[in-house]
């Protein structure tokens, strides 16, 4: 049957607005024009580079030349991002949909050099910048060409103070490639090979990692806990060669730390990075994490009631991504793509009308990429061009309810984009806490909106499921790891870790946030979750939590504010690129992020929904 046409698919996408093809002259164009933008840049870099180690005692007539150089390289700057980021888009659009194409993977290598360079040339601006008396900086400010960078340039300076000397950061830069991203890489390596022994059925299959973990996404408990346990069987033969790379990739993050402590005469912490990346204070944080604690008994329910419709009295480590148990064909056929597509512009449009329409113009102008077929990748983005400013929404569509979500959650990140389209290029890119609010809320009309037409308790449990698990994800795991992570700095900086240590704290930390509700924690995940193993971003946890509460908190904004929520909504996301998450949820929303009442209101608005899951759990147990 799988050999045949799909019955439901979506349709391809159209990016020949952008570039004919991955070789063409079009493209050669662009990057020749990056070749000479770059040429460009570094000689105007030399008006600044000689100023960078005495930075700070330059004034407005010392460096009034580097100031009109400085415009000059952030016009090109911005110039050359897009010219280089359009093609690099326009790869990856093609290898999603055929990840054999060589013409895209020839065009990919070509701008990994390009892109180095890019980063090089840029870096000089960056610290000048940074670290200039502030009279100076708005001395630069002051032209309509480079003042709407504000916000990025007085945000990048909240950390100054910690920058050591430009040679020294381009000496860790530069030793970083086969320091601590190396052990990244090593585990990456390490993932891509690992085999494990699943028990499918009754016989016992050897299968890749990734694609365990797909088992565990299948309605089958027993072969979910099984892939897992064979997970962590082959992650526990490498348990040495992981502690090994985890002490080293916090031990160097813990080093840099205490040499730019040194540098700026004041504790660098290692939270101050990732706060500072997501736009967001310390106390904000806390207050967000303090407020997940308060919502563990909810979300331990919402657990114990995924462990009760599978007809068991715990929930597995194993359960993490378990679908609802597979109603006996009860739940309704497939949704084609037309009907999917109406199906959210209709809800999109129950916002404002404006909404609704976008959806529509994506499906017209064939933005989005919904076929099914032999060499697309898996998975679903959004993605846009820089030059056209126009999103594109990737996608498989084979008609589920998850499919439906899925374009209803991608649909919103278009249409942030969207509505962000006539701002200046440095007021276009926001922080990840910030990034998934308007995918959130387009995903939960649509789920609204799914629920008001299943027909059956199965097809609505088959909706309500995922909200559940989704509570499940954000209040209990999300926090597990930041928890994890957390403690275990802590005692990497006394010295490195142990395997069994580490086994130890994170079975500490499953059992501190998922309490009674779990049979048994999940002492590897230190070693099987890939975000401990990013070498260039820390703490790729908490982001998640604050994302999805601040984002379940604008949407529960909207009966509140009535016929004035739109046009508040929309200027929200306008301004997610030119503000600190506080900031914005100050002006938009008239609330205080660093107190609790914001994402307890948020929190409370979950509790009916899980009570409506109990009752399809309950109902579905007695069938
Ligand atoms: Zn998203």
């Amino acid at each position: 049957m799988m050999d045949s046409e799909p019955v439901v698919q979506g349709v391809g996408w159209d990016l020949s607005g952008e570039y004919p093809a991955a070789d063409s002259a079009e493209i050669d164009a662009d990057l020749e024009t990056v070749g000479t933008l770059l040429a460009d840049i570094e000689r105007r870099n030399v008006a600044l580079i000689p100023l960078l180690d005495d930075a700070a005692s330059l004034t407005i007539e010392s460096a009034d030349d580097a100031i009109r150089e400085a415009r000059e390289i952030f016009a090109r700057i911005e110039r050359a991002r897009k010219l280089v980021g359009d093609p690099e888009t326009y790869a990856e659009c093609c290898l999603s949909v055929d990840s054999q194409d060589e013409q895209a993977q020839a065009l990919l290598g070509r701008l990994q050099s390009i892109n180095k360079r890019f980063d090089e040339l840029a870096e000089p601006l960056g610290q000048f910048l940074d670290l200039a008396p502030e009279e100076v900086v708005e001395s630069y400010l002051d032209d309509p060409a480079v003042a709407p960078a504000r916000f990025s340039v007085e945000h990048s300076r909240r950390r100054r103070h910690e920058l050591l000397p430009l040679a020294e950061e381009n000496l860790v830069t530069g030793l970083g490639e086969d320091g601590i991203h190396a052990w990244g890489r090593l585990y990456d390596q390490l993932s891509g090979t690992l085999t494990c022994e699943v028990t499918v059925g009754n016989e016992l299959r050897t299968t890749g990692i990734a694609e365990a973990a797909g088992l565990m996404q299948k309605p089958d408990d027993k072969l979910r806990e099984n892939a897992w346990r064979a997970i962590n069987a082959a992650w526990d033969e490498h348990a040495e060669s992981c502690a090994a790379a985890i002490n080293a990739i916090a031990g160097w993050r813990l080093e840099m730390c205490r040499k730019r402590s040194a540098r700026a005469g004041a504790t660098v912490h290692y939270l101050d990075a990732p706060l500072h990346a997501n736009r967001i204070q310390q106390e904000t944080l806390d207050t967000v994490l303090k407020v997940a604690e308060e919502g563990i008994p909810l979300a331990r329910r919402a657990a114990l009631l995924q462990a009760k419709a599978y007809g068991k009295s715990h929930y597995g480590p194993w359960d993490n991504r378990a679908p609802a148990p597979v109603a006996d064909g009860e739940a309704g056929g497939p949704i084609a793509y037309e009907e999917a597509l109406d199906l959210i512009a209709g809800a999109y449009g129950e916002v404002e009308p404006a909404m609704g329409d976008f959806v529509r113009m994506m499906a017209e102008k064939n933005w989005i990429e919904g076929t099914v077929g032999p060499r697309k990748r898996p998975g679903a983005y959004c993605t846009g061009f820089l030059k056209s400013r126009t999103p594109r929404v990737y996608m498989t569509y084979t008609g589920g309810g998850s499919d439906v979500i899925t374009l209803a959650h991608e649909l919103g990140h278009a249409f942030h984009s969207w509505v962000m389209r006539d701002l200046p290029d440095s007021q276009r890119r926001y922080g990840m806490s910030i990034a998934e609010t308007a995918s959130t809320f387009g995903e939960t009309i649509v789920r609204d909106a799914l629920l008001r037409r299943a027909d059956s308790p199965s097809a609505a449990l088959d909706i309500v499921w995922e909200e559940a698990a989704a509570l499940v994800t954000f209040i209990l795991n999300i926090p597990t790891r930041f928890e994890f992570e957390r403690n275990f700095h802590d005692a990497r900086a006394e010295r490195p870790v142990l395997p069994r240590e580490l086994k130890t704290m994170m079975s500490a930390a499953w059992k501190k946030w998922y309490g009674e509700s779990i049979g048994e924690g999940d002492p590897m995940f230190w070693a099987s979750k890939l975000h401990f193993y990013i070498s260039g971003l820390s703490f790729y946890n908490f982001p998640y939590l604050f994302g999805y509460l601040f984002s379940l908190g604008v949407y529960a904004r909207r009966e509140a504010f009535g016929d004035e929520f739109y046009p508040r909504y929309q200027a929200l996301l306008r301004d997610t690129g030119r503000m600190t998450t506080e900031d914005l949820a100050d002006k938009h929303l008239g609330v205080d992020l660093t107190q609790p009442d914001f994402w307890r209101d948020t929190l409370a608005m979950m509790e009916p929904r899980i009570d409506h899951f109990e009752a399809l759990v309950n109902a579905q147990a007695q069938s």
